[in-house]
């Protein structure tokens, strides 16, 4: 089982440990659940305790674009999945109402809390969900086999609510995250790709366990969820001008930590209860807590960075997008309480997710032509890897 100190030292000596082995190793062991054919980067990626170009950079350093395809694909779907919900934010808002609802019917009906319960706490007498969840909860990690065959069991064979599940996984998972969290959750249930849902098998599962399981009993035809067509494709959103001539201070959030800015007066804010309407693990802040340390004051809101931002005398606050999610939920009213005070917000979107989030309108398969303008980005470095600009 992987530990994950939350120091960029360490993301970025396993990812030197990592990229030698990102071609043709990943490709035909990625599917096994021991963790030694994966990169484990999850946690730093989601917090941006380094970034995809980094990420993608170390690899291009070992491996041509075609020999380390298929990790360059994984890379980029967490690009897709973030796009995809940046362009369609009403399902963020439509999931955590939907959850709030159904976490009523957990207090409600003794029934559901108990298999609730048990599923949590990995007591359902399925063997390898019991022990996924279990893992879950020591380790703040999952394989991405294991998320699927874990995501597929909660759905269709013990019919829980997939809101619920998702919900469990944001508690728990260091890289929770909710695009690629709530868009997994929803592919795995049939409501994302309509029609289509991820069914585990245990033939599969025994495979890419090496015979560690072999579940019986699992559901051999999805459960059928409610679906509602998907809403419209919203518009990519853009970077502000960033005023040079602006006395500017910095602000720095859990979704993007490696945003150094040196020359300016920074602070940190991160949104810990907004992952979920019940209190997340302690796994998750002692990583987060640490990572953001060192940064400036952490302040706690819209109104106390508003206040450190006039008392720094600032006219500009520049900081980098926060994409759909619990910070940019805790951050909604900051554009409009800086503009009380007659100091603009500069946001900056980076390279990558700006050549990406246009290409996130429909599937995967019609975002992987976009794949060759992210290793553009590499190949030209246009974006250095720390910072703003
Ligand atoms: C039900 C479910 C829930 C998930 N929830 C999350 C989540 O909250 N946060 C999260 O970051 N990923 C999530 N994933 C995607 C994936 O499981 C993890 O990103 C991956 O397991 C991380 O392990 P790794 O770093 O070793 O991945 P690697 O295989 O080494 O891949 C490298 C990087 O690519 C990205 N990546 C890989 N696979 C995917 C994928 N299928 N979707 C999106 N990005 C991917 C990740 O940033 C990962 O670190 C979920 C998948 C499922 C099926």
């Amino acid at each position: 089982m992987t530990n994950f100190p939350a120091d960029r030292a360490t993301a970025l000596a396993r990812l030197a440990d990592f990229a030698p082995h990102a071609g043709r190793d990943y490709a035909a062991g990625r599917n096994y659940d021991d963790q030694t054919h994966v990169s484990v980067l999850s946690p730093y990626l989601r917090h941006r305790i380094i970034t995809e170009q980094e990420v993608l950079t170390a690899v291009l350093r070992h491996h041509t674009p075609s020999a380390a395809e298929k990790f360059i694909a994984e890379v980029c779907w967490r690009t897709y999945w973030k796009g995809w919900l940046e362009r369609r934010p009403t399902l963020w808002a439509g999931y955590q109402a939907e959850l709030r609802k159904t976490l009523d019917d957990v207090q409600t009906q003794s029934g559901l809390r108990s298999e609730w319960e048990a599923a949590c706490l990995g007591q359902t007498g399925i063997a390898c969900f019991d022990h996924w969840a279990q893992e879950l909860v020591t380790t703040g990690y999952l394989h991405n086999h294991a998320r699927m065959w874990f995501a597929s069991i909660w759905i269709h064979t013990l019919q829980l609510p997939w809101t619920l599940g998702a919900d469990f996984f944001m508690r728990h998972l260091l890289d929770g995250d909710a695009a690629s969290n709530t868009l997994s959750w929803r592919w795995v249930g049939g409501i994302h790709t309509m029609g289509k849902s991820y069914l585990a098998r245990a033939d599969n599962i025994a495979k890419y366990t090496n015979g560690r399981f072999t579940p019986t009993g699992l559901a051999h035809h999805p459960y059928p969820l409610d679906t509602t067509p998907h809403p419209p494709v919203g518009p990519v959103p853009q970077s502000d001008w960033i005023n040079p001539a602006k006395s500017s201070v910095h602000l720095i959030t859990d979704d993007d930590i490696a945003a150094t800015q040196p020359d300016m007066p920074t602070a940190t804010y991160y949104n810990a209860a907004g992952r979920s309407p019940l209190a997340t693990a302690p796994i998750i802040g002692e990583f987060v807590d640490p990572a953001l340390t060192g940064h400036g004051p952490a302040l706690a809101d819209v109104g106390a960075i508003t206040a450190w931002a006039v008392d720094q005398g600032a006219q500009q606050l520049v900081m980098n997008y926060t994409p759909v999610g619990p910070t940019a939920d805790g951050l909604s009213g900051l554009r409009a309480a800086l503009d009380a005070q007659g100091i603009t917000l500069a946001v900056h979107i980076r390279d990558h997710d700006r050549t990406g989030w246009p290409a996130s309108k429909a599937g995967f398969f019609k975002f992987k032509a976009v794949i060759p303008d992210i290793l553009r980005l590499v190949a030209d470095c246009r974006e250095p890897q720390l910072g703003l600009v």
